[in-house]
């Protein structure tokens, strides 16, 4: 592509208007390893400009590896017998968030598979719990598809946030990866409910999932751009062992950063994660989705009894900068690129969007 092109696609990414789908295309297609570098600058650029050279930091508190879902790429699957099961009680979810808060931590973040033993009552119970003894912190779940009274409950119960990725923009792809009792249809259903809601809604891909082709990308893409997610997490797609998809090729590393710096360009002010599926990959996983354009970061505050356990994919990185027991080597690494821990809440700023 020439430079004349290039800076072209880069406009129609800035404009307000629909970015056409020959446009994606035709920057998903950019091979060239000095264009993608400029995107990349251009994406921190903007990234800076939105939020400074401050990274946002989010506890991350993994409250159960039970799933009665059988999403083929996850190791937490319900059929997975090479799965170990675990699941926090009350106390122990509160006792993480008193140690992240202990640490200068605003955001709390539940994620878990649907595990049935922690219904909506209890999760609403355990959220409320949390949010009588931290009226200020930000309280973000992701514990996938649940009802509009559920979320609802949920919502009222003192939570702000939710992320639940689409995970891929089309119907024929989305039944590749997920068993038939689950659906693309339900899952924007729940995206749309939880924003109707009032939750700061993220949602995303993998990047590289089986059967995944760039226009499945540019669906995703133009899905996102309807949707307007205040939090985009995307990262690789990484084989687990016991479930369908072991044997399959990871996603790559180059292409995941690519996507974070397209995201940056057309949602300056998203909240955009740079994932541990990246950091699992790539030792400089992070400070490369930072430069690329991400913002956040995602320590792990799971008891170390059970972090093994949540082994969503292979050899999942839970140790060293992912993990809240070593947060001085996260500051380390974002201040060789010039970068710091921001522990303020970080809400999204519509204002300034
Ligand atoms: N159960 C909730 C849900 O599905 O939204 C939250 C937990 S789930 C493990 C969180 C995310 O992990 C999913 O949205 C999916 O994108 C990601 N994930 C699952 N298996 C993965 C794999 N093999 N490689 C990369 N990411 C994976
Ligand atoms: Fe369960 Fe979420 Fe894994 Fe699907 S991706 S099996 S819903 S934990």
């Amino acid at each position: 592509m020439g430079e004349k092109d290039l800076d072209n696609l880069l406009k129609q990414l800035a404009s307000p208007a629909k970015v056409p789908a020959d446009a994606w295309r035709a920057l998903l297609a950019m091979s060239d390893a000095g264009q993608r570098a400029k995107l990349a600058f251009l994406a921190r650029d903007v990234a800076q400009a939105c939020f400074g050279k401050g990274v946002f930091v989010r506890a991350l508190i993994e409250i159960s590896s039970h799933c009665r879902n059988n999403c083929n790429y996850c190791g937490l699957r319900c059929s997975n017998r090479l799965a170990k099961r675990y699941r926090l009680t009350k106390e122990e979810i509160l006792d993480c968030c008193r140690q992240a808060a202990g640490l200068g931590f605003n955001t709390f973040v539940l994620q878990g598979g649907e595990d049935p033993q922690q219904s909506d009552e209890w999760l609403a119970h355990v959220v409320a719990a949390i949010r009588a003894e931290f009226p200020s912190k930000a309280i973000t779940l992701s514990v996938g598809e649940r009802s509009m009274a559920g979320y609802s409950l949920l919502r009222s119960a003192g939570a702000n946030r939710y992320l639940l990725r689409h995970e891929t923009a089309n119907a024929v792809h989305y039944s590749q990866l997920h068993p038939v009792s689950m659906s693309l249809e339900n899952r924007l259903r729940c995206l749309e409910n939880l924003k109707a809601l009032g939750y700061q809604v993220g949602s995303g891909m993998m990047v590289g999932s089986p059967g995944q082709t760039v226009e499945h990308l540019v669906e995703d893409l133009m899905l996102l751009d309807r949707l307007q997610p205040q939090m985009i997490g995307i990262g690789p797609f990484i084989p687990a062992a016991g479930t369908p998809f072991e044997g399959e090729r990871p996603g790559s590393v180059d292409d995941t950063l690519l996507l974070v710096s397209l995201l940056r360009l057309r949602f300056p002010r998203a909240l955009i994660p740079a994932t541990t599926a990246l950091a699992t990959l790539c030792e400089d996983g992070t400070q490369r989705a930072i430069l690329a354009g991400a913002n956040v970061v995602m320590p792990n505050f799971t008891p170390l009894h059970c972090r093994t356990k949540y082994s969503i994919y292979d050899n999942k990185k839970s140790s060293g900068s992912e993990s809240a027991q070593q947060l001085d080597l996260l500051a380390e690494k974002l201040d060789k690129i010039g970068y710091h821990v921001d522990f303020s809440r970080g809400d999204y700023n519509e204002a300034e969007r």
